[in-house]
Order: C-alpha cells, then structure tokens, then sequence
C-alpha cells in the first residue's frame, strides 16, 4: 500500500515538475515539505519524533517507487535512511526531539558530509577539524560531493576532534546551518547525471556550534557509528539499482515489441530475445538477493560483507543491463527524450558513491 501511495505521489506530484528539477539541476523544498506531508519522510523513525513507526522495508518500497517512476534525484532516500537514523540512533532524547519531527516534515533537510577534497575512499584522512571551546566546537574545513547540498540545513559533518587519534579521533556533529555562521556553499556540482540532485561543495570557517550538537556520549565515536550504519547505506543503493533495472528492463520490452526493422518487430530477432532473457534472468537473481539482504537486515542480521556484495553487484549489473537495454533502443537510446538515456547516465554514479566498488570488493576480501 505504501509503495503504491508513494508511486502515486511521486508520478502525480514530482513526475510532471521533473524536468524543471533536472534543469535547474535541483528540486524546491515545497516538494520536500509535500513529501513529508504525505508520510515519505522519515517513514521509519518512530511515530513519538514524527516519523510513521516503520522499518527499513517502508524505506525500501518508497525508495524503489522513486526509480520505478523514474525520479532517481529526488533525495529523500539519503535523508530517510541515512540522515535520519544517525540522529535515532546515536542521539540523545533531546535531539532526537530537537531534529526528528523537523526532518519528517520536510522543515530540514538532512545531508551527510564525510568526503572531502583529500578524502573520499580513504575517510581516515579527513582534515575538517573540530576544536573544542567552552561548550562549543570551532568547525574548520571543506567537504565535497555533498548530496542535498544546496538545500540541506542539517548537515552530519564529520570531523576530527582529536586529529592525533586518526579513526579514534573521528566525531560527528550537527550542524543546522540556517544559523551558523561561517558555513558557505560552494557550486552546485555539474554532474553527467542524477542532474535534479543538488551535489555540492560545503566550507566551514570557524563556523560555532554548540558541544551539545555531537552525536553520541562522548568524542571519537565517529568511525564505529559511521561503520555500524554503512550496511544499511549500502542497501539502499542496492534498492535503487534493483529498482532502476526493473525499469530498464519494462521500457525496454516495450520498446522492442514496437519498433520495426527489417519487417519485422525487433523483439522478433533472437538476439533480442536472447539478451532480454539473460538480463530478466540477472534482474531476478538480483531481486532474489536484494530481498534477501532486506530480510535479513530486518531482523538485524545484515553483515557489512554481505551489504558490500550487494551494493557493488547491484550496481556492476544495474549499468550493465542499462548500457544493453539502451543498445536495444538503438539512436533513439543516445535521445534525452527517451527515459533510458536517462538512466544511462543516472546509474553511472551507484558504482562510484556510498564506498567505490572497489572498495566494497575491499571488505569483501578482507572477510575471506
Ligand atoms: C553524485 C555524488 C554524490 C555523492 N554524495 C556524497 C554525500 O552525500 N556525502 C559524502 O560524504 N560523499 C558523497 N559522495 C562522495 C563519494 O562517496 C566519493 O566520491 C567516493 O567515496 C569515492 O571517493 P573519491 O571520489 O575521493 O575517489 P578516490 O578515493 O580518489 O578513488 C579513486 C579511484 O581509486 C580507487 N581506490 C581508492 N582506494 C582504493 C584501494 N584501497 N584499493 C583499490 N582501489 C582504490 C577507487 O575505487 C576509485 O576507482 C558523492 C559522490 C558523488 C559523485
């Protein structure tokens, strides 16, 4: 019920609004505030901070709406299940309270900044710095790549509160930006794809918050609480490529039982038949492991090994089977109009964001 009250949303509210997003390569937060209206906001933070009391499948069923509607850049997804669940889980009550409701409404939106100009695959080496003063902490730093960040005003920072202690030395801190002063955006990113998703550049010049901002009891927790919830970063990705490939493959069938080369319809050629039933084959090995990884991850058993196989397979096999599926379309796939050139480029970033494949394929190796 809920994945179909989402896809009506998102197809009767954000569908005919999209291409303006995709050109002003940004949404507007009245969609936001419209989407926490209509329960997609925090779908899973409980129903005493405004939430809806679910669980990660409510999350997974609005972010596969997202891709089976075909509005891969509209954020929620990050705030949802990224953002939010840092402040439920590491918060103390009084920020649980503080943050929460306004997440779930669409007041904030939320945004995570870990990588930085120097810093990306290797988040050891972070440089943005904390320093304490009284019961403040002085913000100094840069961070890049951020998605949601033109319009974000609660930004997760991490930052290094003692820089001597390396991982040790890790914290995270809220920032709500709309008061902070000394935060900057920089550019909004030009992108090859996901073009309605703002991805920015953030400064920090001893920018002031209050001590009372950092997530958990004490400094230097930063690393564990970010290593605790990357499995369920990483499936969540892993949702979207599922979802992006289950679309791929339905506008591409259509497509070829429409078009005609050579008197016949292009579905008719057994090369076509034959490259849709290896991918529908691939697509359903790759729902049977996705809905697996959910189940799992529901009752609390979701490895970070696992979450990595499912984010980097998801992701190999989501631009592969879009780059055939556009092969399919022929001229008409390298066309704008025509949703799987979208897709093309959408999906190129899966493989890169939420840990490099390469580093999934990391951690799936150190485990062996
Ligand atoms: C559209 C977009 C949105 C993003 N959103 C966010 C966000 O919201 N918040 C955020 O904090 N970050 C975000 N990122 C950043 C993203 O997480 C990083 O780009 C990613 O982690 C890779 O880091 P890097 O770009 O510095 O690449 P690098 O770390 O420089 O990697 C370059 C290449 O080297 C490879 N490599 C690196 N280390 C190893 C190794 N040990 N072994 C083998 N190969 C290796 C990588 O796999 C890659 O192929 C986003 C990025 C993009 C493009």
């Amino acid at each position: 019920m809920l994945y179909d009250m989402a896809s009506r949303f998102l197809a009767e509210e954000i569908g005919p609004r999209y291409e303006d997003f995709e050109k002003a390569e940004m949404f507007d937060r009245a969609s936001w505030q419209k989407a926490g209206a209509a329960g997609l906001l925090c779908a899973s933070m409980p129903e005493e901070y405004g939430g809806a009391g679910g669980t990660f499948a409510h999350e997974s069923a609005i972010a596969e709406a997202i891709s089976h509607v075909g509005v891969d850049g509209f954020g929620i997804a990050l705030h949802n299940c990224i953002v939010a669940p840092y402040i439920l889980h590491y918060g103390s009550e009084e920020q649980k309270k503080r943050w929460l409701p306004r997440l779930a409404s669409g007041e904030l939106i939320g945004a995570i900044a870990m990588s930085e100009p120097g810093a990306g695959s290797d988040l050891q080496g972070v440089k943005t710095r904390a320093e304490k003063d009284g019961n403040q902490y002085r913000l100094n730093g840069s961070k890049t790549f951020i998605t949601n960040g033109q319009l974000a005003n609660l930004v997760i920072v991490v930052a290094k509160t003692d820089p001597a202690q390396g991982a040790k030395g890790t914290s995270l801190i809220i920032v709500e930006t709309d008061e902070a002063e000394g935060f900057e955006r920089g550019r909004n990113l030009d992108k090859i794809g996901l073009k309605s998703n703002d991805t920015s550049e953030l400064f920090f010049n001893d920018v002031r918050v209050p001590t009372a901002n950092l997530l958990g009891h004490e400094e230097g927790q930063g690393f564990v609480q970010l290593m605790q919830q990357l499995p369920q970063e990483r499936l969540l990705i892993a949702a979207q490529a599922i979802a992006m490939i289950e679309r791929a493959l339905a506008v591409t069938v259509d497509y070829v039982k429409e078009r005609k080369a050579f008197g016949a319809k292009v579905i008719d050629f057994q090369n076509t038949q034959f490259k849709l039933a290896e991918l529908k084959t691939e697509a359903t090995i790759g729902r049977v492991f996705y809905n697996d990884c959910v189940t799992r991850h529901l009752a609390g058993g979701l490895d970070t090994v696992t979450a990595s196989m499912a984010k980097y397979w998801l992701t190999d096999l989501q631009c592969k089977l879009v780059d055939e599926c556009l092969q399919l379309h022929g001229g008409y796939g390298y066309m704008n109009e025509y949703p799987i050139a979208r897709m093309y480029r959408d999906a190129r970033v899966q493989r890169i964001y939420g840990g490099t494949n390469e580093i999934m394929k990391l951690v799936i190796a150190r485990s062996l």
